[in-house]
């Protein structure tokens, strides 16, 4: 009897910690299955304030940008996109609830993140965040994880952080540790602005590995900008992430080239794909940038040269599927 009881325990509890492990990614309409997600594009903004004054909350004219950003995701999601990490940091323009808007008006899903920009020279690090110790920013992160942005209640589905060009600047390094940090509470993936250079990208690594997280949980965001491709696959190597998202007319052939020489050297499991797009710049002052050759041109380019459905299905599917969904990566 008494060992009934104790197997009826044990089962109650891989029940209950088998629901706790159930796989999701965390949209702003809440948890998702990940197998549900669909084609996602991993790096895109759905609007920013990027090159004005920082400031957070952001202030749009909150008409004028759903009438311009609404229509065009729908227009995406026609060509079959399924989601979209929004990579608008805090400071130059995230906003949970608009984000949540046009996920209700498009049916899109969308990601939001938590974490800070420090490229840009530190433009929109705010000063506390300059001053403070890595724990104490990786705290507010994982609060933000667990409670929800500002008063929104709307959870972040990544970390985004931005790192300047050339070697890691204190700041950069301290928020690329922290990020680390809040990745070990929340399972929350990271994604760090990197730019082109290699050395940076392995030196966070070393960070990553100092806290004890696995190359599998960062993502290497800009990739494509790196002009050396033995250094973006021995990164995959490693188990990181390398996200070729500067889709556009001019890059459209090098993210081809790219595609290819990653599938010759075996790593097309750990390739991502967007465009960096931004459907409503500086609060609409400048000319969009779109996000939707991916389905238009870089996909028929792939698969002219030779890239299979199934290797197509890995790129836009399963892979951002697997990069993003909310899983403890430690080493
Ligand atoms: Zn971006």
């Amino acid at each position: 009897m008494q060992r009934r009881t104790f197997l009826q325990a044990s089962v109650a509890a891989s029940v209950a910690a088998s629901a706790a492990a159930t796989p999701v990614v965390m949209t702003v309409r809440g948890p998702v299955d990940p197998t549900k997600m669909g084609v996602m594009l991993v790096h895109e903004h759905l609007f920013s304030n990027f090159g004005e004054e920082p400031a957070e909350p952001p202030v749009y004219d909150r008409e004028k940008l759903l009438a311009a950003v609404v229509p065009y995701a729908a227009s995406v999601k026609r060509l079959g996109c399924g989601a979209v990490a929004d990579g608008t940091t805090a400071w130059f323009g995230r906003d949970p609830l608009l984000l949540r808007t046009i996920s209700e008006r498009t049916g899109l899903h969308i990601l939001t993140n938590t974490g800070l920009y420090g490229a840009a020279n530190d433009r929109y690090v705010p000063r506390r965040a300059v001053e403070q110790p890595a724990r104490a920013i990786a705290e507010e992160w994982v609060r933000e994880a667990e409670h929800g942005i500002r008063d929104t209640g709307i959870r972040p589905g990544f970390i985004k952080i931005g790192v300047d060009a050339g070697p890691l600047s204190e700041t950069d390094a301290k928020l690329v540790r922290a990020g680390a940090m809040a990745h070990r509470n929340t399972g929350l993936t990271m994604t760090v602005h990197t730019g082109d250079s290699a050395e940076s990208a392995g030196r966070q690594l070393e960070i990553l590995a100092e806290e004890g997280v696995a190359p599998s949980a960062w993502v290497w965001i800009h990739a494509n900008q790196c002009k050396d491709d033995a250094a973006i696959a021995e990164m995959a190597r490693r188990g990181a992430w390398v996200s070729l998202d500067g889709l556009d007319r001019k890059t459209l052939d090098r993210h081809v080239e790219l595609v290819l020489a990653l599938r010759k050297a075996g790593y097309l499991r750990r390739v991502l794909l967007s465009h960096d797009g931004n459907s409503f710049r500086a609060g609409g002052k400048n000319p969009m940038r779109e996000w939707s050759m991916l389905f238009t041109d870089l996909l028929p380019a792939l698969r002219n040269s030779g890239i299979k459905d199934e290797e197509v299905q890995l790129l836009t599917v399963e892979n951002p599927s697997s990069a993003y969904t909310l899983n403890k990566r430690l080493v």
